[in-house]
């Protein structure tokens, strides 16, 4: 299925939500947003390193305020070649939204990403996953390659569905196992636990990444410069990097480059 007789596709995904990941649901404190604000101050710069050390690429899913609030540092992220997504304007959900609001929030998004970047981004991912019941449509108005929200699958792209009639935009499936956000994030009102060890988080994203490498299939990591960006964590992440690199026929790459890879393999088939 993979370039080069590749066997496994990892892609590593790092939603860059800063302040807005705080603003959406919690009270704009300056203790709240500070917590965003480090992972533009820490966690993105750092993350960066590692992934230039073992020489990664990835993707980053931006809200398009964020790439205004930081262009220089989405800039750094494009630069360095890794892939910037569509994750909203404000880090809204969709599904509080009508039909018109959600298309101006699309909207909005492009133009901000396009305006700091310079080109118009082939994927999205909605905050928090949650899709509305317009958003496949407008997906299709868009001109989306891809979305990666849904759960349909683990470790298998399939078509996206949209009003009965199957598309050519790619799902790249997403798992709340594979997210940073249940296991490590921490807050007492309301009260989420998180603040788990990182190997107890190691030992669930390495047994599915035997999964993938089993099946031959993808392995989407989501995490969060905020969160997965603190010392101890990213210390995991390295250790995750150096077992999946040492497993021959492993590909780190962009969820742009894996959807058209099976957007091309399914018009092949038809
Ligand atoms: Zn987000």
């Amino acid at each position: 299925m993979w370039p080069n007789d590749e066997r496994c596709a990892v892609l590593l995904t790092f939603d860059f939500d800063a302040e807005l990941l705080w603003a959406t649901t919690y009270p704009r404190t300056p203790s709240y947003l500070s917590r965003g604000q480090y992972g533009a101050r820490v966690g993105v710069p750092r993350i960066l390193e590692l992934l230039q050390r073992y020489g990664v690429t990835a993707t980053f899913f931006v809200p398009g305020a964020t790439a205004e609030n930081y262009p220089h540092l989405v800039e750094q992220i494009a630069a360095a070649g890794h892939e910037i997504g569509h994750h909203g304007y404000l880090h809204e959900y969709p599904n509080q939204l009508s039909r018109e609001e959600e298309r101006d929030v699309l909207a909005k998004g492009f133009a901000a990403l396009e305006k700091v970047v310079g080109k118009r981004p082939l994927g999205y991912r909605s905050p928090a996953w949650d899709l509305s019941p317009n958003s496949l449509q407008l997906f299709k108005e868009a001109g989306f390659l891809y979305d990666s929200s849904l759960m349909a699958d683990d470790f298998q792209p399939y078509p996206l569905e949209v009003d009965g009639e199957t598309t050519d935009i790619v799902e790249i499936p997403v798992a709340w196992e594979l997210d940073d956000a249940p296991y490590y994030l921490f807050n007492f009102h309301p009260y989420r636990a998180g603040l788990s060890s990182p190997s107890h988080v190691y030992e669930i994203w390495s047994s599915e990444f035997d999964g993938a490498y089993r099946y031959g299939g993808v392995y989407t990591l989501t995490m969060h410069p905020q969160i997965s960006g603190r010392f101890h964590r990213l210390q995991m992440l390295e250790k995750l990097i150096q077992y999946m690199i040492n497993h021959s026929g492993t590909w780190f790459t962009t969820c742009s480059q894996v959807a058209q890879i099976c957007q091309q393999q399914w018009r092949n088939d038809v």
